[in-house]
């Protein structure tokens, strides 16, 4: 089996800056850049406009912003494999990482997979339909753009985040309207109580968007209440979906520590998992952030920590 001094799992900003930086530090990574688990370059290959990564005053578009990044990771010598990781043995070092067609052995592994924003399947919302073009999964990444301005806006969920979302909407939108399946929010209580008391967000209980529509961009969306069996149409801006994530671990069950939502553990202010050499970086381990540049950082913590803990062993 051929040996890795450094594998790369994941090809987002998180797999791509670890990559940049262990191939600089002299490591030669092996990335495994995914296939069936999603388009190499990660979540950022499915937007449009992303407008707040440093460095690109106009914006730049996902992918073209995801080709640059790994174009800098192939430039100083990382070895790109478009495959899938479907094993991991972490019992033994070095340890073993399964792909399709390629093995190896490897002294450290990074794990960057990400996660993905679930959506639900509502009518015109999809791909190809007004999916980023005012329906989103995202309201820090989108809320600022200039379509949503001075809108109604929607969010769907019931949780934290989808309280969260629709707090941070209100600078943008002219009314915020949470819709919500049931007639109690998920979300903690203190979230409850900012969301009931805002002036700029109302709560629409036991209802369902059961489609959107509009041209270009997101028009109108039907709403139907569960109570009343009534369907309403409704002039609409931007539809955001808050309904949680999931992190890309599903491959990794049993051979390290995670959190019950599949998040993977890392120590506090570092990028360490319970296994030793084997760190975690990016959205896979972030429930709370879940930006571009904060992916980067992460992983660009990973790779200065792996190179560390390798020549602390001898390996370098
Ligand atoms: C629609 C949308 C718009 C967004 N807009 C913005 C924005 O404007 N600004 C911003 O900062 N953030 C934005 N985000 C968030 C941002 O995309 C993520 O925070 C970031 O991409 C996380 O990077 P990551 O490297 O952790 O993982 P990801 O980008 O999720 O990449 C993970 C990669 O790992 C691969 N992978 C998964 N499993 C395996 C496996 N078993 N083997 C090998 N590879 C695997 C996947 O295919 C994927 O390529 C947006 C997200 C979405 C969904």
């Amino acid at each position: 089996m051929k040996k890795a001094k450094l594998i790369i799992i994941g090809s987002g900003p998180a797999g791509y800056t670890a990559a940049i930086y262990a191939a600089r530090a002299m490591l030669s990574p092996v990335m495994f850049e995914g296939y069936f688990s999603g388009p190499a370059g990660g979540q950022l290959m499915t937007t449009t406009e992303v407008e707040n990564y440093p460095g690109f005053p106009e914006g730049v578009t996902g992918p073209e912003m995801m080709e640059s990044f790994r174009k800098q990771a192939l430039r100083f010598g990382t070895n790109i494999l478009t495959e899938d990781v479907d094993e991991v043995d972490f019992t033994k070092h070095p340890y073993m990482i399964k792909g399709k067609t390629h093995s190896y052995l490897a002294d450290a592994v990074i794990i960057a997979t990400g996660a993905n924003a679930k959506r639900l399947d509502i009518p015109g919302t999809r791909d190809g339909e007004l999916w980023q073009k005012g329906v989103t999964a995202c309201a820090v990444c989108d809320g600022a753009m200039p379509i949503f301005r001075n809108k109604d806006l929607y969010v769907i969920g019931g949780g934290d985040s989808a309280v969260e979302e629709s707090t941070f909407l209100t600078k943008y939108g002219s009314k915020v309207y949470l819709v919500h399946r049931r007639d109690k929010l998920r979300a903690s209580r203190i979230m409850q109580e900012r969301a009931m008391n805002h002036p700029k967000i109302e709560i629409l209980w036991d209802s369902e968007i059961v489609s959107v529509g509009g041209k270009d961009s997101v028009q109108h969306v039907d709403i139907l209440n569960h109570k009343t069996q009534k369907t309403t149409k409704r002039e609409a801006g931007g539809v955001f979906f808050a309904v949680g994530h999931v992190p890309n671990t599903a491959f990794l069950q049993g051979q390290l520590e995670m959190h019950e939502t599949g998040y993977i553990k890392v120590k506090p202010g570092t990028t360490e998992t319970s296994v030793e050499l084997v760190f975690a970086a990016g959205d896979v381990q972030d429930h709370v952030y879940r930006q571009a540049v904060t992916a980067a950082g992460s992983g660009c913590m990973a790779a200065i920590e792996a190179e560390r803990a390798l020549s602390a062993r001898g390996i370098e």
